[in-house]
């Protein structure tokens, strides 16, 4: 079946289905309960849970299982199709030469992200290119420098210029043999007037392919506000969850996803450059149940 790692007390109500071929209106609300409560702990919006939970139930209510399908693997369809429906597929990212813009608030992962898809584009066999424009976070040049070292992959940052817009407008020029522009940007504590105008004046100069939002696993609820002042400013087009290696499930960038109307790109899980895999639907909902 579809999803694998279910958390013990959903598989434990999927299993009373065992051997049913219909569900009952109290199968189906106990499913339900159990998915709430999954869905809950792992910081996903009350109100997206509810409309899912409506879904669920009603299709698994008035939906006829196809013929020779169980009960139980019938709800599990349901829930894994209505889940897709409201996560999305991986964002499209082709392999070919494009510049992407990285956006997030500071400390949610951007300067390694960016290191960490520049390395994932070299085992694509592009050659990509790290430009730092963080002038904000002290230390950002240096382990910027740093992880592009580690990756293999070019990198252009200037310490010593205090202007981001310059250095964005440089590093494209000084890396323009490379197929693939990862423009980190500075992030702040919250988000900002000065953040959102010089992200805006980087867009404007880097004229990015694609602008993904970078996320902390932990985020929660406050996924929202970021999702909806970054987007309204450079619009996003995906969505990087990063510290999966920890214990957050990463519920809340789903709120960062329907905010706008974007998908969810990469996941980040670990601190070293490796530590980057595609975004793949099945692993993150099971995550989420579980
Ligand atoms: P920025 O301020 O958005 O550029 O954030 P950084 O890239 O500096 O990341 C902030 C902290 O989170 C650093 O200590 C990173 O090592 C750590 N970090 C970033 N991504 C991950 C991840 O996927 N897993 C773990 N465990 N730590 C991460």
């Amino acid at each position: 079946m579809v999803l694998d790692n279910l958390g013990s007390s959903l598989r434990g109500s999927l299993d009373k289905l065992q051997g049913k071929s219909r569900l009952d209106e109290d199968d189906v609300d106990e499913i339900v309960r159990e998915i709430q409560r999954s869905l809950l702990s792992a910081d996903v919006d009350v109100s997206l849970v509810m409309d899912l939970s409506s879904s669920i139930e009603d299709r698994a209510l008035h939906e006829e299982p196809p013929g020779g399908t169980s009960a139980r693997d019938h709800v599990l369809k349901i829930v894994y199709e209505e889940l897709v429906d409201l996560i999305g597929e991986s964002t499209d990212i082709p392999l070919e030469p494009q510049t992407i813009l990285l956006a997030g608030l500071q400390g949610s992962g951007k300067t390694t992200t960016a290191a960490k898809m520049a390395w994932w584009f070299s085992t694509k066999g592009l050659r990509p290119a790290v430009i730092q424009t963080d002038t904000f976070r002290p230390g950002a040049y240096d382990q910027a420098k740093q992880m592009c070292e580690e990756a293999e992959v070019e990198f252009y940052g200037d310490p010593d210029e205090e202007d981001p817009v310059k250095i964005a407008r440089e590093g494209m020029e000084a890396t323009e043999d490379a197929d693939i522009h990862i423009v980190d940007t500075a992030g702040r504590h919250a988000l900002e007037e000065a953040l959102i105008d010089e992200i805006e004046e980087i867009e404007r100069q880097v004229n990015p392919d694609r602008s993904m939002l970078v996320l902390d696993a932990a985020i929660g609820q406050g996924a929202k506000d970021q999702a909806r002042e970054f987007d309204d400013s450079i619009g996003i087009d995906g969505v990087v969850i990063t510290k999966l290696d920890g214990t957050a499930k990463g519920g809340g960038a789903l709120t960062a996803v329907n905010e706008t109307d974007s998908s969810i790109g990469f996941l980040g899980t670990g601190e070293t450059v490796q530590d980057i895999e595609r975004f793949e639907p099945n692993g993150f909902i099971s995550r989420l149940l579980g």
